[in-house]
């Protein structure tokens, strides 16, 4: 479960985050040529014939795993590696966008609006899946836009094209190749004609972008017709939807979080999302909500979150947030979700304003960064452009030796800051 949810939260971080996600593979270093000899770029035909070998081979494996030749040779059939995908697969993004832009578009009035609408045309469905799987109405709503913004953008690759490029070559492989016997089990099982199967670029698919393996195990036939369609039937859709998130541990009735207010000298390296302490604990160290108040009497585990460091809103979230995590493991992807869900309930909107004026670090500023760090004798792995675990937790150290807020949070002014030092060093 855990780690078909993973791999969900994989491809969705990739496809609406990227850079933003810590845990994208490099592209498998090639060994190191000899010096003056060019590094061998297969020609477009030799990779054509590359791919054609590798269906070829993958045959077998698929066959060894319970595929007919008829289903394997009905979705390969004519199948070419698409280009496309191959560059997004190997490039990670210059920018990545800021939190909140991120924010302004999955919680947009616009969005909301629809997502009302959505609560009032499907309200039997919706209703009916809520009970059965204790899941709040907005919530599968709230995914349902942030997902494929209500089936507007369910993706139009041809999912056999899009895994097949993926399981073919690339730092994607270990995800791909089972994703992809997984769709073809899903064509077998379900009768699927393969150019209805249409999915993202990374083969997420339908309503609520599920992908290959999550369907097989989690997939549920919601409106009783005796198949799953998870492109075309609402009702399956929210129903698999709601049945991956009560899986992933939700409980009815409980919040997600609330945004709060932390106290002057917060002990910032204790907003950490792999922190947790109760609820009675932050109150004592002078967590309070945004307006001021008492925060909610709970035992549940309690971690702050800072979704853009120090000088943005903080949340106090609770295990109901760490359920849409498992559905995907982006941070500000269960943030969108939480925030149109509450919208969509007439809660609230965030209080505390977002640091508009940060600029995101570049790739290039980004690896300086990791550079900056790497001489300065942190620890931080591999030099690859994507702030992790390791580089926020060396910012943090840093940034408490320098008597700043020890939030791990990159801005630019911690990059001058650290890049003087590294050069003093
Ligand atoms: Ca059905």
């Amino acid at each position: 479960m855990r780690v078909l949810v993973l791999f969900l939260a994989y491809l969705l971080s990739m496809v609406l985050l990227a850079a933003a996600y810590g845990g994208t593979p490099a592209a498998a270093t090639p060994a190191m040529p000899t010096p003056g000899t060019p590094v061998p770029t297969p020609s477009p035909a030799e990779e054509d014939q590359a791919f054609a070998h590798f269906l070829s081979d993958f045959r077998a494996t698929a066959l060894a795993q319970g595929i007919t030749a008829d289903t394997y040779d009905a979705a390969t059939r004519g199948l070419e590696r698409n280009g496309h995908i191959q560059d997004l697969n190997l490039n990670q993004p210059e920018f990545s966008k800021p939190v909140w832009d991120y924010l302004d578009t999955a919680v947009s009035p616009q969005r909301i609006a629809d997502g009302r609408a959505v609560l009032v045309a499907d309200a039997d469905i919706l209703g009916r899946v809520s009970r059965k799987y204790g899941v709040p109405k907005e919530v599968l709503v709230s995914i349902w836009g942030n997902e494929s913004d209500f089936g507007r953008s369910m993706g139009g690759y041809n999912m056999f094209q899009a895994l097949a490029t993926l399981a073919y070559d690339g730092p994607r492989t270990d995800y791909a190749r089972p994703q992809l016997i997984a769709a073809l089990k899903m064509m077998q099982q379900e009768h699927y004609a393969p150019s209805q199967m249409t999915s993202s670029w990374a083969g997420a698919f339908g309503q609520t972008q599920f992908v290959p393996t999550t369907f097989l195990n989690q997939a549920v036939d919601g409106d009783g017709d005796g198949k799953i369609d998870l492109w075309m039937s609402v009702a399956d859709a929210m129903a698999s939807t709601a049945n991956v998130i009560s899986n992933a541990g939700w409980v009815d009735g409980k919040p997600w979080g609330i945004e709060v207010k932390l106290p002057a000298g917060f002990a910032y390296e204790e907003a950490d999302l792999n922190l947790t302490k109760t609820v009675a604990a932050w109150t004592k160290l002078g967590v309070r909500t945004v307006m001021g108040g008492d925060l909610p009497a709970s035992d549940d585990p309690a971690s702050i979150y800072l979704p853009a460091g120090a000088r943005g809103p903080a949340f106090l979230v609770f295990p109901n947030f760490k359920s849409i995590l498992k559905y995907n493991n982006a941070a500000s992807y269960a943030l969108a979700v939480c925030l149109l869900a509450d919208q969509l309930k007439s809660a609230p909107p965030v209080a505390a304003a977002w640091p508009r004026d940060e600029q995101p670090l570049t790739r290039d500023e980004r690896l300086a960064l990791q550079n900056s760090l790497a001489k300065l004798g942190f620890d931080i792995g591999k030099i690859d452009g994507i702030i992790g675990s390791k580089a926020r937790a060396a910012l943090r150290t840093w940034q408490k030796a320098h008597a700043l807020p020890a939030d791990g949070y990159a801005t630019q002014d911690l990059l001058t800051r650290i890049a003087m030092d590294a050069k003093t060093h």
